[in-house]
């Protein structure tokens, strides 16, 4: 079996994982799959790319490492920053500040480099047209690994704007399954049909009632099982949710599953602290 793929045994039963979490060092997972496009587009137009979102998101890590790459500056207007973060930098933030990412606080400075002609506007989350491209690549490679195998996957993916679901079911011949780890799943089913207005992707409830980012003991839970039974890493903010969602629904499935590891992981160390502070780690015998 490819590099990219793991066979696993958790909780008694299989699934393979595709691991985005392994192709590239400073952007991977499905923000690298969302960049695809612009990693190999003309962008001598533009001297900056904007964008916008929340302070710790893994997309503004990897639009900072993006621009560095490109040589072009990096603007971000964050929804919010607690005081304690604009203090005490940490996980995703510290890392694009390092890479030289420059704070756009007011919403009108944002909105008149958005219109200019030299600024590449990148949405919340890259979910934009130009991020299918990427799952193309996905797709051919979830192919590849099923004729190498001879048989068929039901794919599961957690989201946030539903954009790599959308964009790999479009592009993918096997059923794709996800949840929303961010808003409802009206909400979720809204953003993935304004992508893509004949979606088939199926959305789950999520297995907990939980809002973004909430630091819930089941997830910490499940995240460390993970990490024993199977040996890989995932993240903190998505996975979780994912994870006890497919557990709670294995009946909906009938081909072996594979789960995508979306990665992520820059953003770990940030949200361990989290939830260092509010459960105390040493009673959950994770260190
Ligand atoms: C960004 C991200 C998601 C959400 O992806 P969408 O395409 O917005 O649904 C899920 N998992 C991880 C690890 C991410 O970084």
């Amino acid at each position: 079996m490819s590099e990219f793929f793991s066979q696993i045994h958790f909780e008694n039963r299989d699934f393979f994982v595709l691991r985005d979490d392994l192709i590239g060092a400073e952007f991977n997972g499905n923000k690298a799959r969302k960049l695809e496009f612009f990693l190999h587009a003309d962008l001598s137009a533009f001297n900056c790319i904007l964008s916008h979102g929340s302070s710790q998101s893994n997309a503004m890590s990897a639009l900072s490492s993006f621009a560095k790459l490109k040589n072009l500056e990096f603007l971000y207007h964050p929804t919010h920053i607690s005081s304690f973060l604009a203090q005490n930098p940490c996980g995703n933030f510290a890392f694009a500040l390092k890479n030289g990412m420059k704070i756009i606080s007011q919403k009108s400075e944002f909105n008149s480099l958005k219109n200019s002609p030299s600024t590449l506007f990148i949405p919340e989350g890259v979910a934009c047209k130009e991020a299918e491209q990427g799952f193309k690549s996905q797709a051919r490679l979830i192919d590849n690994l099923s004729a190498e195998l001879g048989c068929d996957f039901d794919i599961f993916l957690p989201s946030g704007t539903g954009a790599s679901a959308a964009f790999l079911a479009r592009n993918s011949r096997f059923s794709v399954f996800t949840t929303p780890c961010v808003g409802s799943p009206q909400y979720l089913a809204k953003q993935i049909f304004a992508l893509v207005p004949d979606s088939k992707v199926r959305i789950l409830p999520p297995a907990i009632k939980a809002y973004f980012g909430e630091l819930k003991l089941e997830f910490l839970r499940i995240w460390q099982r993970l990490k024993e039974q199977t040996s890989i890493t995932f993240e903190l903010l998505y996975d979780p949710q994912g994870w006890l969602t497919l557990l709670a629904n294995l009946s909906v499935f009938s081909k072996p599953v594979l789960y995508i590891h979306q990665g992520g992981l820059g953003g770990l160390a940030s949200q361990l602290a989290r939830y260092e502070r509010k459960f105390g780690l040493e009673n959950l015998a994770i260190k």
